[in-house]
Protein backbone atom coordinates (compact mmCIF):
# COMPACT_ATOMS: atom_id res chain seq x y z
CA UNK A 1 0.00 0.00 0.00
CA UNK A 2 1.48 3.19 -0.72
CA UNK A 3 2.34 6.11 2.17
CA UNK A 4 -0.62 8.41 0.43
CA UNK A 5 -3.56 5.41 1.02
CA UNK A 6 -2.27 4.32 4.09
CA UNK A 7 -2.44 7.68 5.61
CA UNK A 8 -5.70 8.00 4.46
CA UNK A 9 -6.66 4.70 5.68
CA UNK A 10 -5.15 6.01 9.17
CA UNK A 11 -7.18 9.19 9.26
CA UNK A 12 -10.30 7.26 8.69
CA UNK A 13 -9.97 5.21 12.16
CA UNK A 14 -11.46 8.38 13.39
CA UNK A 15 -14.51 7.95 11.38
CA UNK A 16 -17.73 6.73 12.16
CA UNK A 17 -20.24 4.59 9.78
CA UNK A 18 -23.44 3.90 10.88
CA UNK A 19 -24.77 1.28 9.34
CA UNK A 20 -28.45 0.00 9.27
CA UNK A 21 -29.42 -3.64 8.19
CA UNK A 22 -32.99 -4.32 7.04
CA UNK A 23 -33.81 -6.75 9.83
CA UNK A 24 -34.43 -9.88 7.46
CA UNK A 25 -31.62 -13.04 8.19
CA UNK A 26 -30.64 -12.88 4.68
CA UNK A 27 -30.10 -8.89 4.79
CA UNK A 28 -28.71 -8.93 8.49
CA UNK A 29 -25.65 -11.28 7.94
CA UNK A 30 -24.14 -9.75 4.99
CA UNK A 31 -24.81 -6.16 6.69
CA UNK A 32 -22.84 -7.24 9.96
CA UNK A 33 -20.28 -8.95 8.04
CA UNK A 34 -19.40 -5.79 6.16
CA UNK A 35 -19.94 -3.94 9.62
CA UNK A 36 -16.94 -6.50 10.48
CA UNK A 37 -15.10 -5.79 7.82
CA UNK A 38 -15.32 -1.96 7.71
CA UNK A 39 -14.14 -2.07 11.59
CA UNK A 40 -11.09 -3.99 10.53
CA UNK A 41 -10.02 -1.64 8.14
CA UNK A 42 -9.95 0.94 10.80
CA UNK A 43 -13.15 2.45 11.31
CA UNK A 44 -15.94 3.03 14.11
CA UNK A 45 -19.56 1.49 13.61
CA UNK A 46 -22.72 1.91 14.81
CA UNK A 47 -25.51 -0.08 14.16
CA UNK A 48 -29.10 0.86 14.00
CA UNK A 49 -31.67 -1.83 14.00
CA UNK A 50 -35.08 -1.77 14.73
CA UNK A 51 -36.98 -3.74 17.50
CA UNK A 52 -38.39 -6.45 15.18
CA UNK A 53 -35.83 -9.02 14.07
CA UNK A 54 -33.30 -8.01 16.54
CA UNK A 55 -30.73 -10.56 16.12
CA UNK A 56 -28.29 -11.41 19.74
CA UNK A 57 -25.21 -8.53 18.93
CA UNK A 58 -23.61 -9.50 22.23
CA UNK A 59 -20.61 -11.38 20.28
CA UNK A 60 -19.61 -7.74 19.21
CA UNK A 61 -19.13 -5.65 21.64
CA UNK A 62 -16.97 -3.51 19.42
CA UNK A 63 -19.98 -1.62 17.68
CA UNK A 64 -22.62 0.62 19.19
CA UNK A 65 -26.12 -0.45 18.78
CA UNK A 66 -29.24 1.96 18.44
CA UNK A 67 -32.18 0.19 18.71
CA UNK A 68 -35.69 2.23 16.96
CA UNK A 69 -38.80 1.65 17.44
CA UNK A 70 -40.52 -0.33 13.92
CA UNK A 71 -44.17 0.42 14.98
CA UNK A 72 -45.26 -2.76 13.92
CA UNK A 73 -47.89 -4.41 15.43
CA UNK A 74 -48.36 -7.75 16.52
CA UNK A 75 -50.18 -8.45 13.44
CA UNK A 76 -48.13 -6.98 11.29
CA UNK A 77 -45.04 -8.24 12.43
CA UNK A 78 -46.40 -11.75 11.81
CA UNK A 79 -47.24 -11.36 8.17
CA UNK A 80 -45.92 -13.46 5.80
CA UNK A 81 -46.79 -11.26 2.86
CA UNK A 82 -42.57 -9.77 2.68
CA UNK A 83 -43.44 -6.80 0.19
CA UNK A 84 -46.20 -5.90 2.33
CA UNK A 85 -44.04 -6.06 5.44
CA UNK A 86 -41.32 -4.22 3.67
CA UNK A 87 -43.38 -1.43 2.43
CA UNK A 88 -44.90 -1.06 6.06
CA UNK A 89 -40.78 -0.98 7.75
CA UNK A 90 -39.97 1.40 5.29
CA UNK A 91 -43.32 3.90 6.21
CA UNK A 92 -43.44 3.52 9.70
CA UNK A 93 -39.12 3.71 10.34
CA UNK A 94 -38.77 7.14 9.10
CA UNK A 95 -39.64 9.17 11.57
CA UNK A 96 -37.97 6.87 14.36
CA UNK A 97 -34.19 6.49 12.03
CA UNK A 98 -34.56 10.72 11.07
CA UNK A 99 -35.03 11.13 14.78
CA UNK A 100 -31.78 8.86 15.75
CA UNK A 101 -29.38 9.90 13.15
CA UNK A 102 -30.08 13.35 13.60
CA UNK A 103 -29.25 12.50 17.30
CA UNK A 104 -25.91 10.97 16.74
CA UNK A 105 -25.10 14.07 13.81
CA UNK A 106 -25.74 16.42 16.69
CA UNK A 107 -22.94 14.50 18.97
CA UNK A 108 -20.65 13.62 16.19
CA UNK A 109 -17.59 16.21 17.29
CA UNK A 110 -15.27 14.00 17.69
CA UNK A 111 -15.91 11.18 16.15
CA UNK A 112 -17.37 12.17 13.07
CA UNK A 113 -19.68 9.99 10.39
CA UNK A 114 -18.54 9.74 7.23
CA UNK A 115 -21.50 8.31 5.93
CA UNK A 116 -24.46 6.07 6.23
CA UNK A 117 -24.82 2.88 4.94
CA UNK A 118 -28.21 1.37 4.32
CA UNK A 119 -29.59 -1.70 2.33
CA UNK A 120 -31.18 -1.01 -0.62
CA UNK A 121 -34.52 -2.13 0.22
CA UNK A 122 -34.38 0.61 2.75
CA UNK A 123 -35.60 3.10 0.20
CA UNK A 124 -36.47 5.61 2.48
CA UNK A 125 -33.15 6.19 3.92
CA UNK A 126 -32.06 8.61 1.27
CA UNK A 127 -34.43 11.45 1.28
CA UNK A 128 -33.35 11.04 5.57
CA UNK A 129 -29.59 11.34 4.46
CA UNK A 130 -30.13 14.07 1.71
CA UNK A 131 -32.30 16.28 4.34
CA UNK A 132 -29.65 15.45 6.99
CA UNK A 133 -27.14 16.25 4.09
CA UNK A 134 -25.01 13.16 5.05
CA UNK A 135 -24.07 10.48 2.23
CA UNK A 136 -25.56 7.50 1.73
CA UNK A 137 -23.87 4.17 0.47
CA UNK A 138 -26.21 1.02 -0.38
CA UNK A 139 -25.54 -2.36 0.46
CA UNK A 140 -27.26 -4.45 -2.29
CA UNK A 141 -27.11 -7.94 -0.74
CA UNK A 142 -27.93 -9.92 -3.87
CA UNK A 143 -26.53 -10.41 -7.46
CA UNK A 144 -25.44 -7.99 -9.45
CA UNK A 145 -28.05 -9.96 -11.98
CA UNK A 146 -30.90 -9.78 -10.40
CA UNK A 147 -30.49 -6.02 -9.25
CA UNK A 148 -30.48 -5.60 -13.30
CA UNK A 149 -33.21 -8.05 -14.11
CA UNK A 150 -35.18 -5.69 -11.30
CA UNK A 151 -34.14 -2.54 -13.08
CA UNK A 152 -35.38 -3.89 -16.41
CA UNK A 153 -39.39 -4.75 -14.84
CA UNK A 154 -40.96 -1.56 -16.20
CA UNK A 155 -39.63 -2.57 -19.60
CA UNK A 156 -40.54 -6.20 -19.48
CA UNK A 157 -43.70 -4.69 -18.36
CA UNK A 158 -44.45 -2.61 -20.66
CA UNK A 159 -43.43 -5.74 -23.70
CA UNK A 160 -46.05 -7.36 -21.79
CA UNK A 161 -43.66 -10.42 -20.39
CA UNK A 162 -45.96 -9.98 -16.89
CA UNK A 163 -49.24 -10.81 -17.85
CA UNK A 164 -48.19 -14.14 -20.27
CA UNK A 165 -50.19 -17.45 -19.12
CA UNK A 166 -48.87 -20.32 -17.31
CA UNK A 167 -48.57 -22.30 -20.06
CA UNK A 168 -45.70 -19.79 -21.39
CA UNK A 169 -43.73 -19.65 -18.80
CA UNK A 170 -40.81 -21.56 -20.90
CA UNK A 171 -40.74 -19.28 -23.44
CA UNK A 172 -36.82 -17.23 -22.90
CA UNK A 173 -36.88 -13.27 -22.25
CA UNK A 174 -34.57 -12.58 -25.60
CA UNK A 175 -34.09 -9.09 -24.19
CA UNK A 176 -32.31 -10.88 -21.20
CA UNK A 177 -30.51 -14.06 -22.30
CA UNK A 178 -30.55 -16.74 -20.33
CA UNK A 179 -33.64 -15.50 -18.28
CA UNK A 180 -37.17 -17.33 -19.27
CA UNK A 181 -40.41 -15.71 -18.79
CA UNK A 182 -40.57 -17.73 -15.06
CA UNK A 183 -37.20 -16.67 -14.26
CA UNK A 184 -38.63 -12.75 -13.99
CA UNK A 185 -38.18 -11.60 -10.66
CA UNK A 186 -42.00 -11.38 -9.75
CA UNK A 187 -43.29 -11.70 -6.11
CA UNK A 188 -46.75 -12.29 -4.37
CA UNK A 189 -48.56 -9.89 -1.89
CA UNK A 190 -51.49 -8.23 -1.25
CA UNK A 191 -50.52 -5.09 -1.01
CA UNK A 192 -52.66 -3.09 -3.28
CA UNK A 193 -49.48 -0.95 -5.25
CA UNK A 194 -47.95 -4.73 -5.90
CA UNK A 195 -44.48 -5.55 -5.50
CA UNK A 196 -43.58 -3.59 -8.19
CA UNK A 197 -43.31 -0.21 -6.27
CA UNK A 198 -41.17 -1.23 -3.68
CA UNK A 199 -38.96 -2.61 -6.07
CA UNK A 200 -39.39 0.75 -8.22
CA UNK A 201 -38.29 2.31 -4.77
CA UNK A 202 -35.24 0.69 -4.09
CA UNK A 203 -34.10 1.13 -7.94
CA UNK A 204 -34.88 4.55 -7.98
CA UNK A 205 -32.92 5.61 -4.42
CA UNK A 206 -30.38 3.27 -4.87
CA UNK A 207 -29.25 5.18 -8.35
CA UNK A 208 -29.22 8.51 -6.33
CA UNK A 209 -27.04 7.33 -3.44
CA UNK A 210 -23.30 8.40 -3.12
CA UNK A 211 -21.95 4.74 -3.57
CA UNK A 212 -23.37 0.71 -4.31
CA UNK A 213 -21.39 -2.10 -2.69
CA UNK A 214 -22.17 -6.04 -3.29
CA UNK A 215 -21.45 -8.84 -1.67
CA UNK A 216 -19.90 -10.33 -4.98
CA UNK A 217 -16.79 -10.55 -6.89
CA UNK A 218 -15.81 -9.26 -10.29
CA UNK A 219 -14.77 -12.71 -11.70
CA UNK A 220 -18.66 -14.41 -10.72
CA UNK A 221 -20.46 -11.32 -12.45
CA UNK A 222 -18.17 -9.50 -15.29
CA UNK A 223 -20.29 -8.14 -17.29
CA UNK A 224 -22.93 -7.72 -15.35
CA UNK A 225 -21.11 -4.93 -13.69
CA UNK A 226 -19.88 -3.54 -16.76
CA UNK A 227 -24.17 -3.61 -17.68
CA UNK A 228 -24.73 -1.81 -14.58
CA UNK A 229 -22.19 0.80 -14.74
CA UNK A 230 -24.21 1.96 -17.98
CA UNK A 231 -27.34 2.37 -15.74
CA UNK A 232 -26.20 3.00 -11.98
CA UNK A 233 -24.13 6.26 -12.25
CA UNK A 234 -21.99 5.95 -9.36
CA UNK A 235 -19.17 4.20 -7.90
CA UNK A 236 -19.47 0.45 -7.21
CA UNK A 237 -18.04 -1.80 -4.98
CA UNK A 238 -17.74 -5.56 -5.55
CA UNK A 239 -16.42 -6.73 -2.38
CA UNK A 240 -17.67 -10.02 -1.76
CA UNK A 241 -17.74 -12.79 -0.69
CA UNK A 242 -18.06 -11.01 2.98
CA UNK A 243 -18.13 -14.28 4.46
CA UNK A 244 -14.85 -15.71 3.33
CA UNK A 245 -13.12 -12.42 5.26
CA UNK A 246 -14.28 -13.71 8.55
CA UNK A 247 -15.70 -16.71 10.34
CA UNK A 248 -19.68 -18.11 10.57
CA UNK A 249 -21.76 -14.79 11.61
CA UNK A 250 -22.92 -14.49 14.91
CA UNK A 251 -25.80 -12.74 13.64
CA UNK A 252 -28.27 -15.81 13.07
CA UNK A 253 -32.26 -15.10 14.50
CA UNK A 254 -32.61 -18.70 15.56
CA UNK A 255 -30.51 -21.21 17.28
CA UNK A 256 -28.39 -23.42 14.80
CA UNK A 257 -28.77 -26.30 15.73
CA UNK A 258 -25.22 -28.25 16.12
CA UNK A 259 -26.24 -31.96 16.48
CA UNK A 260 -25.98 -31.21 12.22
CA UNK A 261 -22.54 -31.58 12.75
CA UNK A 262 -21.95 -34.55 14.81
CA UNK A 263 -24.47 -36.07 12.42
CA UNK A 264 -22.38 -35.18 9.37
CA UNK A 265 -19.49 -36.56 11.06
CA UNK A 266 -20.93 -40.11 11.00
CA UNK A 267 -21.46 -39.82 6.87
CA UNK A 268 -19.40 -41.00 4.19
CA UNK A 269 -17.47 -38.06 1.86
CA UNK A 270 -19.83 -36.40 0.00
CA UNK A 271 -22.25 -38.51 0.33
CA UNK A 272 -25.09 -35.97 1.98
CA UNK A 273 -27.49 -33.56 0.27
CA UNK A 274 -27.83 -30.63 2.76
CA UNK A 275 -31.44 -29.36 1.93
CA UNK A 276 -32.33 -25.86 3.62
CA UNK A 277 -34.71 -23.03 2.14
CA UNK A 278 -33.58 -20.78 3.78
CA UNK A 279 -35.67 -17.93 6.50
CA UNK A 280 -38.77 -16.85 4.66
CA UNK A 281 -39.66 -19.48 2.22
CA UNK A 282 -43.21 -20.95 2.76
CA UNK A 283 -44.74 -23.98 0.81
CA UNK A 284 -47.64 -25.69 1.11
CA UNK A 285 -48.36 -29.18 3.00
CA UNK A 286 -48.38 -31.20 -0.73
CA UNK A 287 -44.97 -29.80 -1.30
CA UNK A 288 -43.47 -30.34 1.96
CA UNK A 289 -44.81 -34.04 1.12
CA UNK A 290 -43.13 -34.03 -2.60
CA UNK A 291 -39.80 -33.23 -1.36
CA UNK A 292 -40.17 -35.76 1.63
CA UNK A 293 -40.66 -38.25 -0.81
CA UNK A 294 -38.39 -36.96 -3.21
CA UNK A 295 -35.61 -37.31 -0.52
CA UNK A 296 -36.50 -40.69 0.42
CA UNK A 297 -36.68 -42.21 -3.01
CA UNK A 298 -33.75 -40.27 -3.98
CA UNK A 299 -31.66 -43.29 -1.33
CA UNK A 300 -28.94 -40.72 -0.31
CA UNK A 301 -28.40 -39.83 3.03
CA UNK A 302 -29.79 -36.22 3.79
CA UNK A 303 -29.74 -33.41 6.31
CA UNK A 304 -33.11 -31.46 5.83
CA UNK A 305 -33.70 -28.17 7.40
CA UNK A 306 -37.35 -27.77 8.29
CA UNK A 307 -37.65 -24.22 9.75
CA UNK A 308 -40.68 -24.18 11.75
CA UNK A 309 -43.17 -21.96 9.52
CA UNK A 310 -42.26 -23.65 6.55
CA UNK A 311 -45.32 -24.53 5.97
CA UNK A 312 -47.75 -21.28 7.31
CA UNK A 313 -49.65 -22.87 9.95
CA UNK A 314 -48.24 -25.92 10.64
CA UNK A 315 -45.51 -26.55 14.17
CA UNK A 316 -43.22 -28.47 12.35
CA UNK A 317 -43.33 -32.05 10.70
CA UNK A 318 -46.86 -33.53 11.87
CA UNK A 319 -48.27 -32.60 9.07
CA UNK A 320 -45.84 -35.50 7.18
CA UNK A 321 -47.64 -39.19 7.26
CA UNK A 322 -46.35 -41.35 9.70
CA UNK A 323 -44.91 -44.06 6.98
CA UNK A 324 -43.10 -41.29 5.15
CA UNK A 325 -41.64 -39.85 8.44
CA UNK A 326 -40.27 -43.79 8.85
CA UNK A 327 -38.62 -44.03 5.11
CA UNK A 328 -36.40 -40.34 5.45
CA UNK A 329 -35.40 -41.46 9.37
CA UNK A 330 -33.78 -44.24 7.57
CA UNK A 331 -31.67 -42.08 5.62
CA UNK A 332 -31.81 -38.29 6.77
CA UNK A 333 -31.59 -35.68 9.88
CA UNK A 334 -33.76 -33.09 10.26
CA UNK A 335 -33.19 -30.16 12.30
CA UNK A 336 -35.05 -26.59 12.70
CA UNK A 337 -32.00 -24.56 11.62
CA UNK A 338 -28.38 -25.52 10.93
CA UNK A 339 -24.65 -23.97 11.15
CA UNK A 340 -25.26 -23.08 7.72
CA UNK A 341 -21.29 -22.37 6.73
CA UNK A 342 -20.10 -25.19 8.71
CA UNK A 343 -22.39 -27.33 7.33
CA UNK A 344 -21.02 -26.53 3.73
CA UNK A 345 -17.50 -26.62 4.33
CA UNK A 346 -18.07 -30.31 6.01
CA UNK A 347 -16.51 -33.34 4.11
CA UNK A 348 -19.43 -35.14 4.14
CA UNK A 349 -21.42 -32.71 2.10
CA UNK A 350 -22.10 -33.49 -1.93
CA UNK A 351 -24.86 -30.99 -2.41
CA UNK A 352 -27.07 -28.46 -1.41
CA UNK A 353 -30.57 -28.10 -2.62
CA UNK A 354 -31.24 -24.91 -2.06
CA UNK A 355 -33.95 -21.86 -2.49
CA UNK A 356 -31.31 -19.84 -4.41
CA UNK A 357 -31.23 -16.97 -1.79
CA UNK A 358 -28.17 -15.01 -2.47
CA UNK A 359 -26.08 -15.94 0.95
CA UNK A 360 -26.52 -19.42 0.40
CA UNK A 361 -25.31 -19.59 -3.38
CA UNK A 362 -22.17 -17.82 -2.63
CA UNK A 363 -21.92 -19.54 0.42
CA UNK A 364 -21.95 -22.72 -1.49
CA UNK A 365 -19.91 -21.74 -4.39
CA UNK A 366 -17.16 -20.22 -0.99
CA UNK A 367 -17.09 -24.36 -0.10
CA UNK A 368 -17.35 -26.06 -3.73
CA UNK A 369 -20.45 -27.59 -3.11
CA UNK A 370 -22.79 -28.02 -6.53
CA UNK A 371 -26.54 -26.90 -6.06
CA UNK A 372 -29.67 -27.79 -6.76
CA UNK A 373 -31.90 -25.00 -6.95
CA UNK A 374 -35.77 -24.29 -6.38
CA UNK A 375 -36.56 -20.80 -5.97
CA UNK A 376 -39.51 -19.28 -4.33
CA UNK A 377 -40.08 -15.59 -5.50
CA UNK A 378 -38.04 -12.51 -6.22
CA UNK A 379 -33.67 -12.62 -6.71
CA UNK A 380 -33.54 -16.54 -5.90
CA UNK A 381 -35.62 -16.96 -10.04
CA UNK A 382 -32.71 -15.18 -11.09
CA UNK A 383 -29.85 -16.60 -9.20
CA UNK A 384 -30.85 -20.03 -9.63
CA UNK A 385 -30.98 -19.17 -13.90
CA UNK A 386 -27.54 -17.91 -13.73
CA UNK A 387 -26.62 -21.55 -11.44
CA UNK A 388 -27.88 -23.67 -13.94
CA UNK A 389 -27.15 -21.46 -17.27
CA UNK A 390 -24.33 -19.57 -16.95
CA UNK A 391 -22.29 -20.87 -14.06
CA UNK A 392 -23.27 -24.78 -14.58
CA UNK A 393 -22.59 -25.14 -11.11
CA UNK A 394 -26.06 -26.73 -10.40
CA UNK A 395 -29.49 -27.68 -11.39
CA UNK A 396 -33.02 -26.14 -11.51
CA UNK A 397 -35.97 -28.15 -10.70
CA UNK A 398 -37.41 -26.63 -13.81
CA UNK A 399 -41.15 -28.12 -12.64
CA UNK A 400 -41.16 -27.00 -9.23
CA UNK A 401 -41.34 -29.26 -6.39
CA UNK A 402 -42.10 -32.42 -7.93
CA UNK A 403 -40.69 -36.07 -6.22
CA UNK A 404 -39.54 -37.59 -10.14
CA UNK A 405 -37.33 -34.83 -11.13
CA UNK A 406 -36.24 -34.32 -7.38
CA UNK A 407 -35.26 -37.62 -7.34
CA UNK A 408 -33.56 -37.37 -11.05
CA UNK A 409 -31.72 -34.40 -10.12
CA UNK A 410 -30.36 -35.66 -6.86
CA UNK A 411 -28.74 -39.10 -9.21
CA UNK A 412 -27.87 -36.78 -11.91
CA UNK A 413 -25.99 -34.60 -9.24
CA UNK A 414 -24.53 -36.85 -6.63
CA UNK A 415 -23.80 -40.00 -9.01
CA UNK A 416 -23.62 -38.66 -12.43
CA UNK A 417 -21.37 -37.23 -15.46
CA UNK A 418 -23.07 -34.24 -15.26
CA UNK A 419 -22.51 -33.80 -11.45
CA UNK A 420 -19.30 -34.35 -12.22
CA UNK A 421 -18.76 -31.51 -14.58
CA UNK A 422 -20.47 -29.26 -12.13
CA UNK A 423 -18.02 -30.06 -9.17
CA UNK A 424 -15.17 -29.06 -11.39
CA UNK A 425 -17.09 -25.42 -12.74
CA UNK A 426 -17.55 -24.93 -8.55
CA UNK A 427 -14.28 -26.04 -8.24
CA UNK A 428 -12.83 -23.42 -10.39
CA UNK A 429 -15.50 -20.79 -9.07
CA UNK A 430 -13.82 -21.47 -5.60
CA UNK A 431 -10.39 -21.26 -6.83
CA UNK A 432 -11.11 -17.60 -8.11
CA UNK A 433 -12.64 -16.52 -4.94
CA UNK A 434 -9.17 -17.61 -2.99
CA UNK A 435 -7.41 -15.41 -5.54
CA UNK A 436 -9.52 -12.68 -5.93
CA UNK A 437 -9.79 -11.70 -1.67
CA UNK A 438 -5.64 -12.19 -2.10
CA UNK A 439 -3.58 -8.71 -2.13
CA UNK A 440 -3.81 -7.52 -5.93
CA UNK A 441 -7.33 -9.88 -6.09
CA UNK A 442 -10.34 -7.82 -7.27
CA UNK A 443 -12.47 -7.85 -4.39
CA UNK A 444 -9.35 -7.15 -2.20
CA UNK A 445 -8.82 -3.88 -4.49
CA UNK A 446 -12.32 -2.89 -4.52
CA UNK A 447 -12.06 -2.83 -0.87
CA UNK A 448 -9.21 -0.51 -0.68
CA UNK A 449 -11.00 1.48 -3.07
CA UNK A 450 -14.09 1.74 -0.68
CA UNK A 451 -12.15 2.61 1.76
CA UNK A 452 -10.33 5.15 0.59
CA UNK A 453 -13.75 6.39 -1.04
CA UNK A 454 -14.83 6.71 2.30
CA UNK A 455 -12.17 8.38 4.09
CA UNK A 456 -12.66 10.82 1.25
CA UNK A 457 -16.17 11.92 2.51
CA UNK A 458 -14.95 14.18 5.68
CA UNK A 459 -11.69 16.05 6.14
CA UNK A 460 -9.40 14.44 8.27
CA UNK A 461 -9.39 16.31 11.89
N1 LIG B 1 -28.86 -20.05 7.37
C1 LIG B 1 -28.44 -20.63 8.54
N2 LIG B 1 -29.02 -21.81 8.90
C2 LIG B 1 -29.98 -22.44 8.18
C3 LIG B 1 -30.40 -21.84 6.98
C4 LIG B 1 -29.81 -20.64 6.60
O1 LIG B 1 -27.56 -20.11 9.23
O2 LIG B 1 -30.46 -23.50 8.60
C5 LIG B 1 -28.25 -18.77 6.96
C6 LIG B 1 -27.44 -18.94 5.68
O3 LIG B 1 -26.12 -19.33 6.00
C7 LIG B 1 -27.54 -17.57 5.04
C8 LIG B 1 -28.88 -17.02 5.52
O4 LIG B 1 -29.26 -17.83 6.64
O5 LIG B 1 -26.48 -16.75 5.46
C9 LIG B 1 -29.98 -17.12 4.49
O6 LIG B 1 -29.77 -16.13 3.53
P1 LIG B 1 -30.18 -16.36 2.00
O7 LIG B 1 -29.85 -15.11 1.27
O8 LIG B 1 -29.57 -17.58 1.47
O9 LIG B 1 -31.74 -16.63 2.04
P2 LIG B 1 -33.00 -15.90 2.73
O10 LIG B 1 -33.14 -16.47 4.08
O11 LIG B 1 -32.73 -14.42 2.73
O12 LIG B 1 -34.14 -16.28 1.84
Amino acid sequence: MDNQRQTIQQQSKRCRLVLFPLPLQGHINPMIQLANILHHKGFNISIIHTKYNLPNLSKYPHFTLHLIPDGLSETEASTTDIPLLLKLLNEKCVKPFLDCLARLLSDDADDPIACIITDAVWYFTQAVADNLKIRRIVLRTSSVGSLLAFAALPLLQDMGYLSWKDSEMDTPVVEFPPMKIKDIPTIKTSNSEGPYQIISNMVEQTKKASGLIFNTFKELEESELDKLQEQFLLPTFAIGPFHKYFSASSSSLWTQDRTSISWLDTQAPRSVIYVSFGSVAEMREEKLIEVAWGLANSAQPFLWVVRPGLVNGSEWLEILPKELLEAISRRGYIVKWAPQQEVLSHPATGCFWTHSGWNSTLESICEGVPMICSPFFGDQMVDSRYVNDIWKVGIKLEKGLERFEIESAIRKLMVGKEGEDMRKNIMCLKEKIDLCLKPCGSSYRSLDNLVDFISSFRPPV
